[in-house]
């Protein structure tokens, strides 16, 4: 697929990536069709991107031409996963299997050509790409969280994407008015690699009964931090940060100093997932 024949993009997983993917794909001209098992999500998703666009006009970013453009180009399905696009965008659970199974199921439906991009944020692409047939079409595509504000994206090619798919997916990077950087394939690739620590580290002192969590918040801030490492683990997703701490320990071997912590699990089981649960380290309106 070249990047100039790009003109529709599936989006698998509504949730607090998925929709902010898909909204800057419409932005950006793309027929974009936002898939999600949830119909409750989906429905948070179709209100959040209007309330964005609304707040872009307001602030004189957009026209509301822009923003009637954007919602006529994206549509929302949670009917069976029957996406046929030019490109798929996977942003779901973070779960090997669970992707795997998306992509295997994408394959039955879509050209051999169709890009499959994970925004997966820890788990090797090499790995995601075994057993889905073309794998020279699976590419990582990394966004940041908010993904309609962050400008870095992470492009990951696996042992068997092809340099053509890394390049069209740089491109289509650009056109999202993003700024994408070439990684390499490794578990947490660069990012999320050497920001693993600003948690594990947060929960270490917090078990240990260093400090507390505003405590903690509040000194990362003062030193230069935007944000501290509960608050930031609140915005990205209790849950989702667990699991990709989880998925990096299991990764490298059981490496210590990737070590999961048990009050962050805690959190995980008790449903308390942070901004999108309405509480997690702090609670929400
Ligand atoms: P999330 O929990 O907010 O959303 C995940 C969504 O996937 C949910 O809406 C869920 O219903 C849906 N889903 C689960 N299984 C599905 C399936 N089989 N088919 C369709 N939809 C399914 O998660 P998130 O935070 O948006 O993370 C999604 C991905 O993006 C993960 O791989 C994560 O590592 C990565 N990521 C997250 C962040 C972040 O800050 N949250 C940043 C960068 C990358």
């Amino acid at each position: 697929m070249r990047f100039e024949d790009i003109k529709t993009i599936g989006i698998v997983g509504a949730g607090t990536m998925g929709q902010g993917i898909a909204q800057i794909c419409a932005q950006a001209g793309y027929k974009t069709i936002l898939f999600d098992i949830n119909a409750q999500i989906l429905q948070k998703a179709e209100a959040t991107t209007a309330s964005n666009l609304s707040k872009g006009v307001e602030r004189g970013k957009l026209t509301d031409a822009d923003k009637q453009a954007t919602l006529a180009n994206l549509s929302f399905t949670g009917d069976t996963l029957t996406l046929s696009c030019d490109v798929i965008i996977e942003a779901v659970v973070e779960r090997l299997e669970v992707k795997q199974s998306i992509f295997k199921d994408l394959d039955a439906v879509n050209s051999p050509d169709t890009i499959f991009a994970s925004n997966t944020s820890s788990i090797p692409i090499t790995r995601i790409a075994a057993g889905i047939p073309n794998p020279e079409r699976v590419v990582g595509m990394h966004f940041f969280n908010p993904a309609h504000i962050m400008k870095l994206v992470e492009v990951i090619s696996g042992a068997a994407t092809s340099p053509e798919v890394a390049e069209t997916i740089r491109q289509l990077a650009l056109k999202l008015d993003k700024k994408p950087v070439m990684a390499q394939d490794s578990p947490g690739f660069i990012v999320n690699r050497v920001a693993r620590h600003f948690y594990v580290e947060g929960l270490k002192l917090l078990e240990e009964g260093v400090a507390d969590v505003q405590t903690i918040d509040k000194l990362m801030q003062a030193s230069g931090f935007k944000m501290g490492p509960f608050e930031l683990m609140d915005l990205i997703g209790v849950d989702t940060n667990y699991s990709v701490t989880s998925s990096m320990f299991e990764a490298f071997h059981y490496d210590p100093k990737f070590r999961p912590s048990r009050i962050q699990q805690q959190k995980v089981d008790a449903g308390h997932h942070g901004r999108k649960s309405g509480k997690g380290f702090y609670t929400y309106e």
